[in-house]
């Protein structure tokens, strides 16, 4: 089959590759339909996530056919239509029966690695390194799924595959990322971000009470969809100073939640923290770019909540958690527990609540993956997602 894989940074290539078999009995395969690119895979293709090998298969947002099942898959057929949550969880662990299944204590082969890294092991991830599994994705003709019945979401609506393919992780995610900031009727939050994820999360404060959004970036396309789609204020951080500009619009207090949808390769306009940040990190010496995390907790009012989706991947410098601790705030993220929250969103996308597929600025073919790659990475072409059909 063909399939998006890495090579090193700035290097995917289209390969051709065996085809995926069932290895354990409660695997399925699935012929891919739709299969986005998502900001974390950038991560990947800018080399700040470690343990990939040249060849990986790139992938987490994934959708299409069953079409092989395992002697123990019990709940899904072939022909059945399915999206694939990113998060490979077992289903009966401790983790997984606290609906915490990206923290699956099960499904991670090289569980020992990731426990010298982190303490303890997350749940295995499609297409994201081999510290987190070395398990191929789905940017792909075809893909294993593993503990095929505890991931997949049946669509049995008909609806077309573009309304519900980022239920395989970023509505999740940012529906998540809003919960996690604990919003109150009346809040005002505070968004940094407005990348695919970022847009999410502006949806989802709505849904949970936020009186003001404040949406923040510095990409035109993306502030524009915050501020039209999203109904959200925009700060456009490389015109304005941001904590100036917030402690304006909440008169000094504050934003009372702060969610961090920008992650380890956050930009800054010359301030001096993300100078050091980039020279540090292209020297190998910083594992992330934490500028907006920071500013984040800076700017967020005294007792408040700052969530964070972002994803990171090392041991930050530099954080004020002199300034987190002092003004009592409450920190909360993580990956997304996606499978806690197939059922109900799917519900919301099929009475027509939410269509996500306002994001979408690209539909492309699988050959066409290492150029969307490098246009979605550079922001070139008002790229905002990509979806790509094999
Ligand atoms: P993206 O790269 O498309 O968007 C990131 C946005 O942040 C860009 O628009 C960029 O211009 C903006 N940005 C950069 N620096 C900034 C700053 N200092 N202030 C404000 N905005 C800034 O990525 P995405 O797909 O939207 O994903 C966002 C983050 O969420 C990534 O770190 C990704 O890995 C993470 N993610 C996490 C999960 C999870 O399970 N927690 C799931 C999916 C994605
Ligand atoms: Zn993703």
């Amino acid at each position: 089959m063909r399939a998006l894989c890495w090579h090193g940074k700035s290097d995917v290539r289209v390969d051709t590759v065996p085809d995926p078999v069932i290895v354990d009995p409660t695997d399925a395969i699935v012929k891919i339909t739709s299969t986005a690119i998502c900001g974390s895979d950038l991560h990947l293709y800018d080399g700040y996530m470690p343990t990939m090998e040249s060849g990986d298969i790139l992938g987490h947002e994934s959708m299409g056919e069953v079409v092989e099942i395992g002697a123990e898959v019990s709940t899904l057929n072939i022909g059945d239509r399915v999206v694939i949550p990113f998060t490979i969880s077992c289903g009966h662990c401790f983790f997984c029966e606290k609906t915490l299944y990206a923290c699956c204590d099960t499904t991670n082969p090289n569980a020992e690695m990731a426990r010298k890294v982190m303490g303890h092991s997350p749940a295995g991830i499609f297409g994201y390194s081999h510290l987190l599994g070395g398990f191929s994705g789905g940017q792909a003709e075809y893909l294993r799924v593993p503990y095929a019945d505890v991931g997949p979401i049946k669509i049995k609506s008909g609806l077309p595959d573009e309304r519900v393919l980022f239920l395989s992780d970023i509505f999740p995610t940012g529906y998540m990322a809003a919960e996690n900031a604990h919003i109150e009727a009346g809040d005002t939050v505070a968004v940094w971000g407005c990348g695919p994820v970022g847009q999410f999360v502006i949806q989802s404060c709505w849904m949970m009470g936020a009186s003001r959004v404040i949406a923040i970036d510095r990409v035109p396309e993306r502030l524009s969809m915050a501020q039209e789609y999203g109904k959200a204020e925009i700060v456009d951080f490389e015109e304005e100073d941001v904590y100036d500009r917030l402690m304006a619009m909440t008169n000094g207090r504050g934003p009372d939640r702060c969610i961090d949808a920008v992650g380890c390769e956050a930009h800054g306009t010359g301030s001096f923290d993300a100078v050091l940040d980039k020279a540090k990190a292209a020297l190998y010496l910083a594992t992330d770019r934490p500028h907006a995390l920071r500013e984040a907790i800076m700017c967020c009012r005294k007792g408040g909540t700052v969530s964070i989706p972002g994803v990171y991947v090392g041991l930050l410098d530099h954080m004020p958690m002199g300034a987190a601790m002092n003004k009592g705030l409450t920190l909360k993220m993580g990956q997304t527990h996606v499978q806690r929250y197939l059922e109900p969103l799917l519900e919301m996308i099929e009475d027509g609540q939410i269509d996500p597929s306002f994001v979408i600025t690209h539909r492309l073919g699988l050959e066409d993956g290492p150029q969307a790659y490098q246009t979605f990475r550079d922001k070139e072409d008002g790229c905002i997602k990509v979806v790509l059909k094999p």
